[in-house]
């Protein structure tokens, strides 16, 4: 007879398979995706594609998916959503923040490690974050980590053994360097992630987070920022730009000054010089 026990205990066994990124995961997918535009949707059906060509197509054990766009526009929300969501056996996040202070060999063994272990399931997804920042690039000279970058591109072009598939899914925030350093050919595909312009992918956003007490009080601050040039609907030239990440960080400051939180909203908007 099975009991409870047993089926704790069974779920205990399973959990290693996901290692401990499985928490790191949680953590950048916490506060959920809204669907505040089209693309949002588009860019999540894009990756379930990809994780459905990885599970079912056998002449491509290996795909790779690369998101980009501006900083703070959810990258690393969407890939991390895109990896849970595929619920293979084995998921893991890849992150700059999991190895602050590792040196250049422990950063190499580090990544090479996971993909090791991806290996050895049927069926894995493995995000890599943030490209530029785990090869350590900075802007004065160009410079980085040739080692860590050297292995990403071996890593990101090996073959999975005989029988294992992998899904990779990499962001960066620097699209055009990553052509200068050599992973113009590495990726099967490219989806590009863009930052809110347009009012309505605003309101949406205002809407959804409960920002405000009433519908009224919430068009009130959108027709205000119209008044101030913000729109940019006509879908032509976006008039402003805002990452889904800084406008929540904003949001929830205003929401900490419960008197004035349309003014305080606007306020902060304007001053991004936007
Ligand atoms: P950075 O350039 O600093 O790496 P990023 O582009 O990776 O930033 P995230 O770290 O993914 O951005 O931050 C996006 C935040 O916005 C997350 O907290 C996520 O939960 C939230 N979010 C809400 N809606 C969305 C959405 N539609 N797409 C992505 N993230 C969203
Ligand atoms: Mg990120």
């Amino acid at each position: 007879r099975v009991n409870r026990g047993d089926f704790l205990h069974a779920l205990e066994e399973v959990h290693p398979a996901f290692g401990v990124s499985e928490e790191e995961l949680q953590q950048v997918i916490q506060n959920g995706i809204i669907h505040f535009d089209s693309v949002v949707d588009e860019i999540l059906r894009s990756g379930e594609l990809f994780v459905e060509q990885v599970r079912t197509s056998t002449r491509t054990p290996l795909v790779s998916v690369l998101l980009h766009g501006p900083p703070g526009v959810g990258k690393t929300a969407l890939g991390a959503t895109i990896a849970q969501a595929s619920e293979f056996p084995f998921i893991k996040l890849i992150s700059p923040d999991s190895m602050v202070g590792f040196s250049e060999s422990q950063k190499v063994a580090a990544i090479t490690k996971v993909f090791a272990d991806s290996y050895k399931s049927p069926l894995s997804v493995v995000v890599v974050d943030n490209i530029e920042r785990l090869i350590d690039w900075t802007p004065m000279g160009a410079r980085f980590s040739n080692a860590v970058l050297q292995a990403l591109l071996v890593l990101f072009g090996r073959r999975p053994p005989k029988g294992r598939r992998l899904l990779i899914i990499a962001t960066s925030s620097q699209r055009p360097i990553l052509t200068d350093i050599g992973f113009s050919e590495t990726f099967d595909s490219e989806l590009r992630v863009p930052p809110i312009s347009t009012l309505r992918a605003l309101e949406f956003v205002l809407q959804e987070v409960e920002l405000f007490q009433s519908a009224d009080e919430r068009r009130q601050v959108t027709r205000q920022l119209k008044e101030a040039g913000f729109d940019g609907s006509d879908g032509l030239t976006p008039k402003f730009q805002i990452g889904i990440k800084k406008l929540l960080s904003i949001i929830e400051m205003a929401r900490q000054e419960p008197d004035d939180v349309a003014q305080r909203l606007i306020g902060a908007l304007m001053g991004l010089g936007i």
